[in-house]
């Protein structure tokens, strides 16, 4: 893969997909890490008398065109204050994507200068899964620039107009951002030392649940908690109350559940919960032992019993990827799981990886030392696919040299 710092850029424009996909709490930024992680990519960039136009995404904008979704939000705004505070330098933010007036930035905007194009999630097309819909914002995009770096390792998984049809569109490298993460990911693949414990947690079961298949045979043990832990706690007939359930997944877990027995591999799920009512800041916690959560109830976090067992199953470990918060660590009253288990992996000495937007918050919330882990990475899905050796889109087209 070429790398952005071996590409000629004085005097030139360079379109950069980074990954600024920060949790927000309305228009507040809860977390910098992802923006903070853009930063040496662009301020290299910049030095080398570059003008710099970055590209990215935020949240899920809803709408079935550009005006709705431009209308609903989120807007890059508060994006584009906190990057220019961090630069030490004006950021402009585009009123659009690819239309009018980034248009106009592109053209008058001087070396040594960064703008900001507006949520490229708002261009329905960024996401179709027409080829020649994506083709025609990539050409907008493309139009913008004269070189691409692609650096938004979050979402290098995607096959999407702004990470792997505009590279195929312009010359193109990748971001120091996207080299380290790679460097990292490339270490759990080959020959890992073992033990290797994987722990999942987290919201987007059908999303996780698709990946663990894959990771049955590479790792040796895989402790799974948070939402998606409910879907394998009712596959082996456990009542799971009104925690998170995805019904239809429960032939899969059965499935994986099994190769993973067959395998050798050993799966960890909860043996006790931190229940609520409701799914709320200020629901009153409850502790109950054993694997069942009680009706009427929605599982919120892992219980005391679990975080002993999760720390005794990961002290042996010589190599750990962590993805996923194993409870609602948001609200303070559910955090002490996600709190136990961002401290037993720090105690693990060997390769310890923590992946996800949510996982890699968590720790900086929880304000674990700066070295408790060998490595933050900014991408949760991106990092599992790596993971499991599949082909990552935006991977393959920055690699592409043709
Ligand atoms: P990451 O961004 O690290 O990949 P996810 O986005 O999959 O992680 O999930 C993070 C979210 O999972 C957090 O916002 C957390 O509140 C939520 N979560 C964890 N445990 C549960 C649970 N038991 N029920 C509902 N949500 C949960
Ligand atoms: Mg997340």
């Amino acid at each position: 893969m070429k790398r952005a710092e071996d590409l000629d850029v004085a005097g030139q424009t360079v379109l950069v997909r980074a990954d600024l996909n920060v949790p927000l709490d309305g228009s507040a930024i809860t977390d910098d890490g992802r923006i903070r992680a853009s930063l040496p990519t662009i301020q290299d960039l910049v030095r080398r008398e570059a003008a710099v136009i970055v590209c990215a995404h935020l949240g899920r904008p809803k709408g079935d065109d550009y005006a709705a979704r431009a209308a609903g939000g989120p807007s890059l705004r508060p994006v584009a204050t906190r990057l220019s505070e961090l630069l030490g330098q004006p950021v402009a933010l585009a009123d659009d994507v690819a239309g009018e007036s980034a248009r106009i930035i592109a053209e008058t905007m001087d070396s040594g200068e960064v703008a900001l194009l507006e949520n490229v999630r708002f261009e329905p097309a960024e996401t179709s899964k027409d080829d020649a819909v994506r083709g025609e914002l990539a050409a907008r995009l493309a139009a913008l620039a004269d070189l691409y770096v692609g650096d938004g390792f979050g979402a290098m998984h995607r096959k999407h107009a702004s990470v792997y049809d505009v590279p195929r569109l312009l010359p193109h490298a990748a971001g120091q951002l996207v080299l380290a993460e790679v460097a990292v990911l490339r270490q759990l693949t080959t020959s890992p030392a073992r033990p290797y414990v994987v722990v999942l947690g987290g919201a987007k079961v059908s999303d996780k649940l698709a990946v663990i298949g894959n990771l049955v045979g590479k790792a040796d043990r895989l402790l799974i908690a948070g939402g998606m832990a409910y879907t394998f706690l009712a596959a082996q007939g456990h009542k799971v109350g009104n925690s998170l359930l995805e019904t239809e997944q429960i032939p899969q877990v059965t499935a994986v559940l099994a190769d993973a027995a067959k395998a050798g591999v050993e799966v960890v799920l909860p043996v006790d919960h931190v229940v609520a009512a409701r799914f709320s800041a200020d629901a009153e916690p409850e502790t109950v032992p054993g694997p069942d959560v009680p009706d009427g109830k929605l599982g919120m976090d892992i219980g005391p019993a679990t975080q002993e067992l999760f720390a005794r199953k990961l002290a042996d470990a010589k190599t750990v990827f962590w993805n996923g918060p194993p409870g609602v660590f948001e609200f303070p009253a559910f955090a002490a799981g996600t709190r136990a288990l961002a401290e037993a992996i720090s105690r693990v000495s060997g390769l310890t990886v923590v992946g996800g937007g949510d996982s890699a918050a968590a720790v900086r919330q929880l304000k674990m030392p700066a070295d408790a882990y060998t490595h933050i990475s900014t991408g949760g899905g991106a990092s599992l696919e790596y993971l499991e050796g599949r082909t990552l889109p935006g991977l393959a087209a920055l690699e592409d040299s043709s």
